[in-house]
């Protein structure tokens, strides 16, 4: 069986086929970097981390873009706050960035154009815009793209026109322009914008580029390289649909007369316990948040993938629980399955070109199951249910001396492959020098209390070590400890 995706554009699943198989262009929206992207943006980034992985485990060889918007208006309003230029303003949260991204173990984009630093493929293409009629020089000096005349605007989004229309004319109090549904390509240079340096020359009047060419140029010109004027794929939020996604498909194919993107793919919204992640409920949360709570990046990656990328998620203590417990199990069935196969611990996984006799029915199953399920539209809870099945199974028969040596290597390497799909280990935790002073103390102190016979004392402080992921195990030397995988082991202890 295919990959079969939901396409926006169309409103039905649809057989996925690239341009020029086994390639396949896929462009993600990126973030803008004004401030550090919250977990919202993040569920965007994971739902297309999952994608590009299960095109390239099924065989595609992915060119993944990801552009860095480092100028808008609100990076702009941003770094005038702060009394600093765009750069200065933005480049910490690039860094920031590219640091959550490796956090939750997202693979990296093959190129990350920044805004700033294609500037000329913008005007160009603004310039293509005019020379074609589809753009004029408003009163204010800024460009803007005439809605009038590309008669398919409107597609993707499904807005009847007169809705656009009307939506556009309450909000706007703009006057420049032919009509109020035109948006701006190029923004006429501003003070505020030549006082953080974020005005360019152009034949067109100095300025900047609006938030949509920018997507625009840099999309074309990265794919140029394969000399296509198509992506195979575009990715981005659903609050990404109108109207950024809409004005991306204007631009982009009044100029080169070609379809933008053949599937335009869409995630929905994170909500916070319930409610809507936004600055007015204060509740927005970032990874540094995760990190400083200790949660375990697989523990998030296994909250995200038990929704369904189209459906709405909901990020609460519960879920992150049962997620942390999920992926605890998933480690420990790994080690398992590691030991029985006869592997040192550390060691890489089973060789490459390993023919089984005998495949267990079990692993077979999940083989199946694992890739229909993100065959039908990146089914990902289905595909977290077959592992877990899998587990299951394999515990039992491993539980019952079924599965010999050769039985776990196969389950293994079943296993490892949908590990570099989901990728849902548990991270080692980091101890830290605080942390570990802190458990020593504690042990030192029990050994104490147990000196004494006082056992309700060296229990409670038993209670409270494994409280912090901490487990003790007396020997005849005296009491080791080793910190459970995934635990939060950082920071100050209370
Ligand atoms: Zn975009």
């Amino acid at each position: 069986m295919s990959l079969r995706l939901y396409n926006t554009l169309t409103r039905r699943i649809e057989t996925f086929q690239p341009l020029a198989p086994p390639r396949v262009t896929m462009y993600t929206c990126g973030p803008t970097v004004w401030n550090y992207a919250h977990i919202g943006n993040f569920r965007s980034f994971l739902f297309e981390d999952l994608l590009r992985r299960h095109l390239e485990a099924s065989g595609y060889r992915v060119f993944h873009i990801m552009n860095l918007t480092d100028v808008d208006d609100r990076t702009i309003k941003a770094a005038a706050e702060g009394g600093k230029s765009l750069s200065e303003h933005t480049e910490p949260f690039v860094r920031a960035f590219f640091e959550d991204r490796d956090f939750l173990r997202i693979r990296p984009a093959h190129v990350y154009p920044r805004a700033t630093t294609s500037i000329a493929a913008m005007v160009e293409l603004i310039t293509t815009l005019l020379e074609k009629g589809y753009a004029y020089i408003g009163e204010d000096g800024s460009v803007y793209f005439s809605i009038a005349k590309f008669p398919a605007y409107g597609r993707l989004s499904q807005l009847d026109k007169r809705e656009l229309k009307v939506g556009a004319r309450v909000s706007s109090d703009e006057y420049d322009k032919d009509d109020p549904r035109d948006f701006a390509l190029w923004k006429a240079a501003s003070p505020l914008d030549e006082q953080v340096g974020a005005a360019w020359d152009a034949p067109f009047g100095r300025g900047r580029p609006g938030w949509h060419i920018e997507c625009s140029a840099m999309a074309l010109s990265e794919i140029a390289r394969f000399g296509v004027k198509t992506l195979d794929i575009h990715c981005g939020g659903v609050d990404n649909i109108f109207p950024h996604h809409e004005d991306e498909i204007a631009q982009s194919e009044a100029a080169t007369g070609e379809p933008f993107a053949r599937f335009w793919l869409h995630g929905e919204f994170l909500n916070i316990r319930g409610t809507k992640m936004s600055k007015r409920y204060g509740n927005i949360l970032t990874v540094r948040d995760l990190k400083e709570e200790g949660v375990d990046p697989a523990a998030f990656r296994l909250l995200v993938f038990s929704t369904h990328y189209r459906q709405p998620l909901d990020y609460n203590d519960q879920a992150l629980e049962a997620a942390s417990e999920g992926v605890r199990r998933l480690g420990e069935f790994h080690e398992r399955l590691s030991e029985v196969a006869g592997e040192a611990a550390g060691k890489e996984g089973p060789a490459t070109g390993v023919v089984a006799a005998r495949v267990p029915e079990a692993v077979g199953e999940f083989r199946r199951q694992f890739k229909e399920a993100l065959d039908d539209d990146l089914n990902a809870p289905q595909a977290v249910a077959a592992l877990f099945g899998l587990v299951r199974e394999g515990n039992r028969e491993l539980d019952r001396g079924a599965w010999g040596p050769e039985d776990a290597w196969v389950a293994l390497a079943a296993f490892r492959e949908a590990m570099d799909v989901l990728d849902l280990l548990p991270g080692e935790p980091e101890i830290d020098q605080e942390f570990r002073a802190w458990v020593e103390a504690k042990v030192a102190e029990r050994q104490a209390a147990r000196r004494v016979r006082d056992y309700g004392r060296a229990d409670a402080i038993r209670d409270e070590l494994r409280a912090r992921g901490v487990e003790l195990e007396d020997t005849p030397d005296g009491t080791r400890w080793r910190v459970q995988r995934g635990a939060g082991t950082r920071g100050a202890v209370q």
